[in-house]
């Protein structure tokens, strides 16, 4: 399969409407109108938790006695951002589906994406009165290294499907931080301490904001942003990120 995509990257425009390219999930050929990278199929089975959450965090509870109540860690302590939603566990498709929108040169699929995330949580009231969707920035130098801003194309996506307007370079990573990915929990809490500024406090004064990535894993992250939109003067802070590592 790989070879084949290869052999399809390579080939000119015109070869390609004779030879079509294929999902780089399942390898079926793609010929739908708006398959891009990957079949509706694939997008159609990507794993949305449609079971109790915490209502504050987003937690994926597993039993539903659990509904409607908060998670220890939010009853310990209250994070700064009002509610947080993920569309799914960060495993099966739709982890396959996020590491190949962030590393393999296949940033069009923030579209399939954030609409489904756009369906998923318009019904659950997740925009209503938003005034501002804000992604969570990476340091400029990582922005360059990588080309894209991963959660700011799922943000522009979003906005676009809402009628919200986005707005980045709003809010900035100030201080490049070592990645998280190798660092326990608390770890986290210590790198991004301070890594984030807003630029331009009245952007945000008085604001409904949804802030947007692509992960959550501890959450560290939006915790952080989410308490520098709320120093700036932001009158809510909501948080939507594609799938949670825990
Ligand atoms: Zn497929
Ligand atoms: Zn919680």
């Amino acid at each position: 399969m790989k070879l084949r995509f290869r052999l399809s990257r390579m080939m000119h425009p015109v070869a390609l409407t004779v030879f079509p390219s294929f999902c780089r999930l399942c390898g079926r050929a793609l010929g739908e109108p708006g398959e891009k990278v990957i079949c509706g199929c694939c997008l159609e089975r990507v794993e949305v938790h449609r079971g109790p959450v915490c209502p504050v965090c987003g937690r994926f509870y597993q039993q539903a006695a659990a509904a409607g109540h908060s998670c220890g860690q939010c009853l310990e302590q209250s994070p700064p951002f009002s509610w947080h939603r993920s569309l799914g566990p960060y495993a099966g498709r739709l982890k396959e589906i996020i590491l190949l929108f962030k590393y393999k040169d296949c940033e069009i699929l923030s579209r399939p994406l954030a609409s489904i995330a756009y369906r998923h949580f318009a019904a659950q009231g997740l925009f209503d009165g938003l005034d501002l969707i804000v992604p969570v920035p990476l340091h400029r130098k990582r922005e360059k290294q990588r080309g894209f801003n991963q959660a700011e194309l799922l943000g522009r996506a979003l906005s676009d499907l809402s009628g919200v307007p986005m707005l980045a370079g709003v809010l900035i990573k100030a201080r490049n931080t070592p990645a998280q990915v190798s660092l326990e929990a608390a770890e986290r809490e210590r790198n991004l301490r301070g890594a984030f500024e807003v630029r331009k406090p009245g952007k945000v004064a008085g604001r409904i904001t949804l802030l947007v990535d692509d992960v959550f894993t501890t959450g560290s992250t939006l915790r952080e942003c989410a308490g520098e939109l709320l120093r700036a003067g932001a009158r809510e802070v909501r948080a939507l990120t594609m799938a949670r590592a825990v």
